[in-house]
């Protein structure tokens, strides 16, 4: 049976009672009607742009929260209502530019670490000029366009990152923390069209990912099993999980914005990953998306990859407004029908 989010509730219903008591350890959530009023005047605008007008008179809205992450999401059934590979027309024409920018010609037109670049057969390295962190370059990928991937190409991509890493701890003498991130498109926030990702090595622990790492150890004190083992099984008794080659794959049930997805990996390195992750990016390519985050980061014996949409390249709004900043996150995608999509 084919569920929604906003049918939450029916679902956690059907649970078994020990999977629905392991649901409700991680989650609360509360399913409500927001009511509005549509003026005569408003009638025609309002079925044109939603259909009808008893749907946007009550609006069903799902709220829910991961209770150790505090990660909060809240869907509302209006926006939910759209096909999953919504596709609009791309800006090709500003893809275009192949061999003008800064990154076609990278051994002339950025700078180098101090130890030199690390070169992969598909992409070179690079300092970034102007860093976020005392560590931080970029893996620049020898094909312009950002939205052309290949396995093999993704693969060696994360193969010179971590190799860029160890050159790194190598010259610092020192285990440093790795982050990899993937802006794809200016939506996402990168600055430069041409494909790359960025790389830092940190001597302290991100904040994000301490808080993370944090509910894990408590989670593991306090119930005496593994935080990502049970996570995932609650996604999976509910359709949001898959499995590729041995990676769990988790349709995230509090996504921090469109279509996220979370990768669980027991691999040594990241590019022990690059299979799953080609895999991801070429569903998301396939169902319109433009511009997406990415990142790769070790919590305790895991790699973890987070992936998700940033919308179509011809929207001039963000995302991201005050409330996913500093309250929960408002999303327009289901995770139940993002799994069935891939
Ligand atoms: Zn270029």
């Amino acid at each position: 049976m084919k569920y929604e989010i906003t049918e939450l509730d029916k679902l956690v219903e059907q649970l078994s009672s020990d999977v629905r008591e392991l649901f409700k350890r991680f989650y609360s959530f509360d399913i409500s009607t927001g009511t509005l009023k549509v003026p005569e005047e408003m009638e025609d605008w309002v079925k044109k742009r939603f259909g009808s007008v008893e749907r946007v008179e009550n609006q069903r809205i799902v709220s829910i929260k991961n209770k150790f992450t505090g990660e909060h999401s809240l869907f509302n059934k209006l926006r939910l209502d759209r096909p999953v590979d919504a596709k609009s027309a791309i800006a090709l024409e500003e893809l275009k530019g192949k061999g003008e920018c800064l990154f076609c010609n990278p051994e002339k037109q950025t700078p180098t670490d101090v130890f030199g670049r690390v070169k992969g057969k598909n992409c070179i390295t690079a300092s970034n000029i102007a860093k976020y962190d005392s560590f931080h370059s970029l893996i620049i990928f020898n094909e312009h366009n950002p939205l052309t991937i290949k396995g093999e190409w993704i693969e060696d991509y994360l193969r010179t990152a971590e190799r860029w890493f160890e050159e790194v701890c190598k010259s610092e003498e020192k285990e440093l923390q790795k982050f990899f991130m993937w802006n794809c498109l200016w939506r996402s926030g990168a600055s430069i069209i041409h494909g790359h990702i960025q790389l830092t090595a940190s001597r302290m622990r991100y904040g994000k990912l301490e808080v993370l790492e944090k509910a894990m150890a408590e989670y593991e004190k306090e119930f005496k099993s593994d935080y990502i083992d049970d996570l995932y099984n609650v996604h999976k008794t509910l359709g949001l999980a898959k499995e590729n080659k041995g990676e769990r794959i988790l349709f995230y049930l509090t996504p921090i914005k469109e279509k996220e997805i979370i990768v669980v990996s027991k691999a040594r390195r990241s590019d022990g990953m690059a299979d799953t992750i080609y895999e991801l990016l070429k569903s998301y390519l396939d169902m319109g998306v433009q511009s997406f985050n990415l990142a790769i980061f070790q919590l305790g014996n895991y790699h973890i990859a987070r992936l998700v949409d940033r919308g179509s390249l011809t929207d001039k709004n963000s995302d991201i407004g005050a409330m996913e900043l500093y309250a929960a996150s408002v999303i327009s995608s289901d995770p139940f029908k993002l799994a069935q999509a891939i």
